[in-house]
C-alpha cells in the first residue's frame, strides 16, 4: 500500500511545552503546522496521573516564573515557596495550549530525509510528512538518537547529558499528623492545595534514580519504600505506581535560544538558554520569531 504524503509549511516534532508554544506562536500568525506527537496525551514532560481521582503532578510541579498564566488558569493559578502551580494538575497547561492545534497523536517520528528543497518525516503511523521547515523539540540524547539514525553526522549536533528520575506515586489511606517532618525535597504531598491530602509522590533523588533506572520497576518500588522509611516518619501506603523518566532535567543548557542543524531544519527545547522550562519557553519564542520574519 502507498503511504499518502500530507504537506504543510512546518512540522513540529513534539507537543510537549516547547512544541506547543511555538505551534500556538506560528498559528497565531496563520502560518500551516502540524504537530507529531508519539504518545496518546500532549504535554510531555509536563504530565499529571489521575490515581483515585488523584492527580499526581510527576513531571515539573511548577510554572515559570516568566511566563504568564493563560487567563483562563489564572483562578486556578497557586504560588508556594518553590513556585507557580496550578490547583488540579499541571497537565492543565498542555491542555489549553492544545486546544486549537492540528496534533497527530501517536505518532512516532522515525526518520528525517531531504526530498529537494523539502524536509519528509518518515512516521510509525504509515503516514509521511512533507514540511519546507522541520522542527524537533525531543530532549537533546532523543533528538541527536533521531539525527543520527536518519543519516546527520554527529558533529553536527550538540551533547548534553540529563538527570535521570524515577518517582513512586502513592494513594494513602490517611495524612500522617504532621506533613511537615517530611524533607519537602524528597516528599511532595499532593493536593494539600485542595484538602485532599491523601497522595505523596516519593523522590529519592537524582543519585538513586541513576543508580536502580534499569531495575525491574516492582524491585524499584521496594528500594523506594525503604528509602522512604529511612528518610522520614511511616506512611500508611494502599497503592504505589512507579513513574521514570529517562531524560528528566539537562544538566547544562546550550548558550544559544535555539539551532538550526541544517537548512530550515531546527532544534528548541529545554537544553536551551536558560534550560528547562524557561528554556523551552524562550527558544520557543525565539524560533517564532525567527519563523515568522523569514517565511
Ligand atoms: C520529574 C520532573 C521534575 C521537573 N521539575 C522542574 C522544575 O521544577 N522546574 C523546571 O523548570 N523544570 C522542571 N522539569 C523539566 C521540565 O518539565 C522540562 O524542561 C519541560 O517540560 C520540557 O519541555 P519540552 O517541550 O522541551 O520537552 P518535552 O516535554 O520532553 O516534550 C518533547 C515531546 O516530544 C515527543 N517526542 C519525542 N520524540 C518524538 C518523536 N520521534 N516523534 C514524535 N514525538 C516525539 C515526546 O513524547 C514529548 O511529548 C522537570 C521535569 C521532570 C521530569
Amino acid at each position: 500500500m502507498m503511504e499518502s504524503t500530507i504537506s504543510t509549511e512546518t512540522v513540529i516534532i513534539g507537543a510537549g511545552l516547547s512544541g506547543l508554544i511555538l505551534a500556538v506562536s506560528l498559528q497565531q500568525n496563520a502560518r500551516p503546522i502540524i504537530v507529531l506527537e508519539k504518545s496518546k496525551g500532549v504535554g510531555g514532560r509536563i504530565s499529571t496521573r489521575r490515581i483515585n481521582n488523584l492527580g499526581f503532578d510527576h513531571g515539573t510541579p511548577y510554572w515559570s516564573d516568566h511566563y504568564p498564566v493563560p487567563a483562563s488558569l489564572t483562578s486556578l493559578m497557586r504560588k508556594d515557596h518553590k513556585g507557580i502551580f496550578i490547583e488540579g494538575g499541571m497537565n492543565q497547561f498542555a491542555k489549553f495550549f492544545s486546544q486549537t492545534l492540528p496534533i497527530q497523536r501517536e505518532t512516532r517520528v522515525t526518520r528525517i530525509s531531504k526530498n529537494a528543497d523539502t524536509w519528509l518525516l518518515s512516521t510509525d503511523s504509515g503516514h509521511l510528512y512533507e514540511a519546507k521547515n522541520v522542527v524537533l523539540t525531543a530532549p537533546l540524547p532523543q533528538a541527536r538518537e533521531l539525527l543520527i539514525q536518519s543519516g546527520f553526522a554527529q558533529e553536527m549536533i550538540p551533547e548534553i547529558t540529563y538527570s535521570k528520575t524515577v518517582l513512586s506515586l502513592n494513594v494513602l489511606n490517611e495524612l500522617p499528623s504532621d506533613t511537615s517532618q517530611f524533607n519537602p525535597s524528597i516528599f511532595s504531598f499532593q493536593n494539600l492545595r485542595n484538602l485532599h491530602p491523601l497522595g505523596v509522590i516519593i523522590n529519592p533523588g537524582d543519585e538513586f534514580a541513576e543508580k536502580y533506572f534499569e531495575e525491574t520497576d516492582e524491585e524499584i518500588l521496594k528500594k523506594i519504600a525503604a528509602f522512604s522509611d529511612q528518610a522520614g516518619l511511616p506512611l500508611n501506603v494502599k497503592t504505589s505506581e512507579l513513574k521514570k523518566w529517562r531524560y528528566a532535567r539537562p544538566l547544562s543548557h546550550l548558550q544559544e535560544s535555539y539551532l538550526e542543524v541544517d537548512e530550515n531544519l531546527f532544534l528548541i527545547g529545554d537544553f536551551f538558554s536558560p534550560g528547562q522550562i524557561d528554556g523551552a519557553l524562550s527558544s520557543a519564542e525565539a524560533l517564532s520569531k525567527h519563523l515568522t520574519r523569514a517565511i
